[in-house]
C-alpha cells in the first residue's frame, strides 16, 4: 500500500506483489479473491471451516432480479440488473477455470398471482410480460387451475450454489491463489487507524489490505474501533427439496406465489424459503418445512406426493437498511462485501468487479452501498 493509501498497481494496470487477504470463503470471498488474483495480487482467503459452506451453500441460487426486487427503480436493481447481465459470462469464465459445471441456466421464472387481488397488483415492466391465467398453465401446467395469472420473466436464471461453490474455490486456487479452510479470523490489528494483520489461533497474518466477506459473521472480528465492523444481522432462512414420483416430470420455470418460490433443479425441487431473525441458530424446524410444503401444494397440488429428501437452513447477511455494504470501511485497509442479504448469488460478478476496482483502481463506492454509511 502506497502512503497515499493507494495500491501500487492500480489505475487499470495489474497489481503486482499486492498482498491481499480475504476473510470468508463463500460467494462473496472467493468472487473477489479469484478477480484480484487474476488482476495480479497475491490473495489469501481465509474460512473458519469448508469453503462455500455457509449461506452460499443454503441458497437456491436463483438469480432473480424480477422475484425479489420487481419494478422498484434503486440503486440496488440497478446493481442487479448490471449483475444480472454479468452472470452468462461469470459462468462460462468459472467454468472454464473450474473444469466444473456449475447449472448456470435461463430458465425464467413465473411470478404467480393466487387470486384477483394479487392479479391486480402485478405491474408489469420493461422485459416482463403479464399473463393470463391460461397462458400461465400453458407454461406451467402443473400450477392448480385456479390462479388468477402470472408475470413472466424470462431473464431469470439460477446456478447450482453448492457446484458455483466449489467451483469458485477450485478456480481461485487454479489462479495461484490460497486457501485456507477451518481457520478463523478471530481479531484485528489496527495500527495508526490502518489494519495491519489478522490474528487466527494459530498465527498472526499481515497483507496490504483486508476483504471482510464473512457473511452473516462480518460483524463479530474483534479488534476494530467502536462502529467501524459493519452492522451485519443474520437472517435464518429454511429450505426444503423435493423429488418427483417415477416417470412424472419437473416443472420447466422458476415459480413465485403464496410468499416463496420453487426452483427446479436437475432432478429435484427446491422449495423456499422462510426469513426469520433468529440469532446464529441454524436448526431445522418441522414449523417449517410443514409451511414451506402447504404453500407449495397450494401453488402445485401435485406436489403432495413428492417425497422430502433434503431439509436444511442457512444465514443470509442482513443489513440495517437491506442494502448491501461494499466498500472502504471507516479503517484504512479494511474493505467490506456484506450485506448483501437475499441477493448475494444474484450480485456475486457485480459485487467482485466492483470491489476489485474499488481496491485496485481506487474507483469510488456506489453511495448507497458505502460502508461508511451508517
Ligand atoms: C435459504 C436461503 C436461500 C437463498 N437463496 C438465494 C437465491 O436464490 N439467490 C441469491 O442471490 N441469494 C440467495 N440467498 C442469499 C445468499 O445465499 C447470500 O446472500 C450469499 O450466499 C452470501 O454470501 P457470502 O459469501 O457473503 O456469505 P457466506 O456464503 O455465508 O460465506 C461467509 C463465509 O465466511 C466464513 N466466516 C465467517 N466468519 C469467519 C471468520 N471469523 N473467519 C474466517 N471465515 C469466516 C463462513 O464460514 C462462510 O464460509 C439465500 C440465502 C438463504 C439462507
Amino acid at each position: 500500500m502506497l502512503c497515499d493509501g493507494r495500491i501500487p498497481g492500480g489505475g487499470g494496470s495489474r497489481a503486482t506483489l499486492v498482498k491481499i487477504i480475504v476473510i470468508g470463503a463463500g460467494v462473496a470471498g472467493l468472487s473477489i479473491g479469484w478477480r484480484l488474483q487474476q488482476r495480479g495480487a497475491s490473495v489469501t482467503v481465509f474460512d473458519r471451516g469448508q469453503p462455500a459452506h455457509g449461506a452460499t451453500w443454503a441458497s437456491a441460487g436463483m438469480i432473480a432480479t424480477a422475484g425479489e426486487l420487481g419494478a422498484a427503480q434503486t440503486p440496488e436493481t440497478e446493481f442487479a440488473h448490471y449483475s444480472s447481465g454479468l452472470w452468462p459470462d461469470f459462468a462460462k469464465a468459472i467454468e472454464q477455470a473450474s473444469s466444473q459445471d456449475i447449472g448456470y441456466v435461463r430458465c425464467g421464472a413465473l411470478i404467480v398471482a393466487r387470486n384477483a387481488q394479487e392479479a391486480a397488483g402485478l405491474t408489469v415492466w420493461s422485459g416482463v410480460e403479464r399473463l393470463s391465467a391460461l397462458q400461465t398453465l400453458a407454461r406451467e401446467p402443473m400450477l392448480t387451475p385456479d390462479i388468477a395469472g402470472s408475470l413472466w420473466a424470462p431473464d431469470e436464471a439460477q446456478v447450482d450454489s453448492r457446484a458455483l461453490g466449489n467451483a469458485l474455490a477450485t478456480a481461485f486456487v487454479r489462479a495461484g491463489g490460497v486457501l485456507v479452510p477451518n481457520e478463523t479470523i478471530v481479531r484485528f490489528k489496527v495500527e495508526s487507524d490502518r489494519v495491519t494483520s489478522v490474528v487466527t489461533p494459530f498465527a498472526s497474518h499481515e497483507a496490504d489490505a483486508f476483504v471482510l466477506a464473512a457473511g452473516a459473521w462480518s460483524g463479530g472480528i474483534d479488534g476494530l474501533p467502536t462502529g467501524a465492523a459493519p452492522p451485519v444481522k443474520p437472517v435464518k432462512g429454511e429450505m426444503i427439496a423435493v423429488v418427483p414420483p417415477a416417470g412424472v416430470a419437473m416443472p420447466a420455470h422458476i415459480v413465485w406465489g403464496n410468499g416463496g418460490y420453487l426452483v427446479p433443479r436437475s432432478d429435484r425441487l427446491l422449495i423456499g424459503a422462510t426469513s426469520e431473525e433468529r440469532g446464529f441458530d441454524t436448526s431445522v424446524t418441522d414449523a417449517a418445512a410443514d409451511l414451506l410444503s402447504s404453500r407449495a401444494r397450494d401453488l402445485m397440488p401435485a406436489l403432495a406426493k413428492w417425497e422430502v429428501v433434503e431439509r436444511w437452513a442457512g444465514l443470509r447477511p442482513g443489513s440495517p437498511d437491506g442494502l448491501p455494504i461494499l466498500g472502504r470501511t471507516s479503517v484504512d485497509g479494511l474493505f467490506a462485501a456484506t450485506g448483501q442479504f437475499r441477493n448475494g448469488i444474484l450480485l456475486a460478478p457485480a459485487i467482485a468487479e466492483n470491489l476489485t476496482r474499488i481496491i485496485l483502481e481506487q474507483a469510488a463506492e456506489i453511495p448507497a452501498f458505502d460502508p461508511r454509511r451508517f
